[in-house]
């Protein structure tokens, strides 16, 4: 494949925060951007030169969106594969159809990664509700049941304490077509390894986050993970081994979860920028999303080096009071406090509307920062 320079055409599938942080970065690099959403207000739309308003399924919508394109990626998980495959036979696409069709899938997913032997949480496949009392039961208790399509940030899922919990269990998580139950484990820390794999099979990977959730939503990360350089070797080997075993083209997160006795095991996979990879942005020599432009077009792999230590901490809906803005003007007093809001009109409880990165030597003094950031958006 030829390299495709500045001046050519990016094609993203999905216009959320994550397609916006790309097509800036793709502007940036002087490249056009199309966007395809079925969202008019959608947080790319403000930056791409053309906007497809259309659903994930519609065939010709999607391919005359891709004829604008010199070549296509995604930000966002829940496009049918068929549509995919589809595109894929008329335009470049990266990643390709087949990673996304075993990441947007969890069972699917944690069959690949169990099969290849990578280490996951013990969990079982639940095809019918009825299986459901019986197999939890074998598994043990705590667990979650998660659906196998369409969850994130924590939705779609179900903790289960014991038996009686199972009876609402399906229900409550939208009465799926299959899923997914997992042993619930005592998490010591989470922490995410981004990897970036080219058309020549070079790899290049992002300083490892660790990140901090709250009811199932990333809340904030910090660079570095402070979690040591043999856990940290560990983690990458498996996402070097797991991109080579999708054949990856592309940009791939591999979320880890660290258990009680210190073994890590791969909690899911993301083939496409990451919310753990925000930092990039404003700490790294390249970010995440100039990483992926490079890789689909068959560019040199971008430095990755962190210039400095870092926090990022999403900024929900949960933020504005009655419609009224949080206090921008204080939080934009801070020094090394750099500021991102996606554009989104309706803040609502637990959707991101922004995040921030606070830039820093000192992790002390940088969590000293945050927690001044956050005495001003209370
Ligand atoms: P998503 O990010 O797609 O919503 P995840 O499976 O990553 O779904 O779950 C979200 C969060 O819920 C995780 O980051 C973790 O904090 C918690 N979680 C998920 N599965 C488990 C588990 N098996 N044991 C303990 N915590 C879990
Ligand atoms: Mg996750």
């Amino acid at each position: 494949m030829k390299e495709i320079l500045p001046g050519a055409t990016i094609g993203i599938l999905g216009g959320g925060q994550l397609g916006r942080m790309a097509a800036m970065e793709a502007r940036r690099l002087g490249y056009g951007v199309v966007i395809y959403d079925p969202d008019p207000s959608c947080p790319a739309a403000a930056i791409a030169d053309k906007h497809w308003i259309g659903g994930y399924d519609d065939i010709d919508k999607l391919l005359d969106f891709a004829a604008a394109a010199d070549v296509l990626t995604y930000e966002f998980e829940n496009i049918s594969s068929l549509a995919l495959r589809k595109l894929e036979e008329e335009s470049l696409l990266f990643p390709s159809a087949a990673v996304l069709e075993i990441c947007q899938h969890r069972v699917r997913e944690k069959e690949f990664l169990s099969s290849r032997g990578f280490p996951t949480v013990s969990y079982k496949v639940v095809n019918r509700p009825e299986e459901l009392s019986s197999k939890a039961a074998d598994l043990g208790f705590p667990s979650i049941l998660k659906t196998a399509q369409l969850g994130y940030d924590g939705k779609g899922q179900v903790s289960l304490s014991s038996i009686e919990d199972c009876f609402s269990a399906w229900e409550n998580i939208g009465k799926p077509a299959i899923a997914l139950l997992e042993k619930r484990l005592e998490l010591l820390a989470e922490f995410s390894v981004i990897i970036g794999r080219d058309h020549k099979k070079n790899v290049s990977f992002f300083p490892i986050p660790r990140n901090f959730h709250k009811k199932g939503i990333l809340d904030f990360t910090i660079v570095p993970s402070g979690l040591g350089k043999r856990l940290e070797k560990e983690a990458k080997e498996i996402a070097f081994e797991i991109a080579a075993a999708l054949d990856l083209i592309g940009l791939l997160a591999v979320e880890f979860f660290l258990t009680e006795n210190e073994d890590i095991v791969v909690n899911e996979l993301a083939p496409r920028p990451h919310n753990s990879g925000h930092f990039s942005l404003d700490i790294c020599l390249t970010s995440q999303f100039e990483q992926l432009l490079r890789i689909i077009c068959n560019l040199p792999l971008g430095a990755t080096s962190a210039r400095s230590n870092g926090l990022m901490r999403n900024l929900l809906g949960d933020l504005w009071r009655a419609d009224n803005q949080p206090n921008w003007a204080g939080l934009l007093k801070l020094p090394g406090l750099k500021l991102h809001l996606y554009g989104k009109k309706q803040p609502r409880v637990g959707r991101k509307m922004g995040h921030y990165c606070i830039v820093g030597e000192n992790m002390d003094d940088i969590l000293a920062l945050d927690t001044q950031a956050l005495q001003i958006l209370e």
